[in-house]
């Protein structure tokens, strides 16, 4: 099995290039089908999705737009603590149908926070799509209606994904060795 070498670590192929783009194709058809009528609005989360987002929407075959957000966190006063924002938002989500587009869902985190936030601005309904779900790690309770593939928790590169910043340019998907 082809192997990559990034910084400290080795990581093998997990999920070839070609099965994450049936997957990815299939995921829009449904996603196409479920949506039928509606204009709904995609929101990738920068940076990890940008991949998946490009393949995603390309399958998707009713009217839709696509806009690119980014959690950022900053500390807070002592008494609030790590405050999350939500950067990229420039259009009205108001009464639309929204799609995330995210990644990864690992503890499942990211995700809740981002749907607090997202609430704020009073979408007709938020719906979730990921690449990539962690079930093993996953930490609060979420609908995932839209998810390509669930995986172990072991750590993973490419497809988008980054260790450290490297590897986001990888068709594959690889898994860390040891
Ligand atoms: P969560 O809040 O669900 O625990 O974390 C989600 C974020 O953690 C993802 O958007 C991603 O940035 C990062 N993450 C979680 N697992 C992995 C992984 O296996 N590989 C990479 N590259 N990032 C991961
Ligand atoms: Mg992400």
């Amino acid at each position: 099995m082809e192997t990559v070498k990034i910084k400290d670590r080795s990581f093998a192929v997990s999920i070839p290039e070609e099965t994450i783009k049936e997957r990815v194709a299939a995921l829009g058809a449904q996603i196409s089908a479920d949506l039928a009528g509606e204009q709904p609005l995609f929101l990738a989360v920068l940076n990890g999705s940008f991949v998946f987002a490009a393949d995603l929407l390309r399958s998707v075959s009713v009217p839709c737009e696509i806009s690119f957000v980014r959690m950022a966190s900053y500390q807070g006063t002592s008494s609030t603590g790590k405050v999350r924002q939500l950067i990229g938002l420039n259009e009205s989500i108001e009464g639309r149908t929204v799609v995330i587009v995210e990644d990864i869902i690992d503890s499942g985190l990211t995700m809740k926070e981002l749907l607090l936030l997202l609430e704020n601005y009073h979408p007709k309904r938020v719906l979730i799509s990921a690449l990539l779900v962690k079930p093993g790690n996953l930490k609060v309770d979420l609908d995932i209606p839209y998810c390509c593939f669930e995986i172990p928790n072991d750590f993973i590169v490419g497809y988008g994904l980054d260790y450290d910043g490297e590897g986001r340019n990888l068709r594959h998907i690889y898994t860390v060795e040891d």
